[in-house]
């Protein structure tokens, strides 16, 4: 019948789209392999900043940034024993994802568990693990390191841009 013929052309038809398109846009959070999974950070090192929870549940950002991370590369100084050494750096999973009221608005993990798409910067779509630098994203060049800091200084440290999603223009080169 026409009917059947014609439907099974249009499934068929959709199979295909769906299987060119990248793996975080065709897989759920829960069907990612753990390359695929850790390749959803953009390195931005927003989430590595010191925060406070006001009574609110509201979260504040401080520019004081964990003793591990690197400053300049934006990465964990020793993403091994990350939790040995800070025992209240979080091991991102599907699973613990879903209790944190953290994450940044631009973190890659936060924006697919919410529907939404990854920006140009991600390095998964321009193809650069610098965009997400090029594009002020990243904490490279705002941050200080929490090491000789105490609590009361940390505390008179807040800031708002960990939160915004605005980003530098797009260059006309990029990804
Ligand atoms: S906020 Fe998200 S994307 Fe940025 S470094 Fe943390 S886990 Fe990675
Ligand atoms: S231990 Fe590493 S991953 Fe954890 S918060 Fe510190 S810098 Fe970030």
């Amino acid at each position: 019948m026409p009917t059947a013929k014609t439907t099974k052309t249009a499934k068929t038809k959709k199979a295909a789209e769906i299987a060119k398109q990248p793996f975080w846009q065709r897989k759920t959070l829960a069907q990612l392999n753990r390359k695929e999974w850790e390749s959803l950070c953009d390195g931005c090192g927003r989430c590595c900043l010191n925060k406070f929870e006001e009574d609110s549940g509201e979260i504040l950002y401080t520019d004081v940034a964990c003793k591990l991370l690197n400053t300049e590369s934006c990465r964990c100084g020793n993403y091994r024993q990350r939790q040995k050494l800070v025992p209240d750096c979080v091991n991102l999973t599907v699973e613990t994802m879903l209790d944190m009221t953290c994450l940044p608005p631009t973190c890659g993990y936060r924006l697919l568990q919410e529907g939404k798409k990854l920006y140009w910067w991600h390095p998964l779509v321009s193809g650069r693990a610098d965009s997400v630098h090029e594009a002020g994203i990243s904490v490279r060049g705002r941050v200080v390191s929490e090491l000789g800091l105490s609590e009361a200084e940390i505390e008179q440290r807040l800031v708002r841009w960990p939160q915004s999603k605005t980003a530098l223009k797009r260059p006309k080169s990029g990804g």
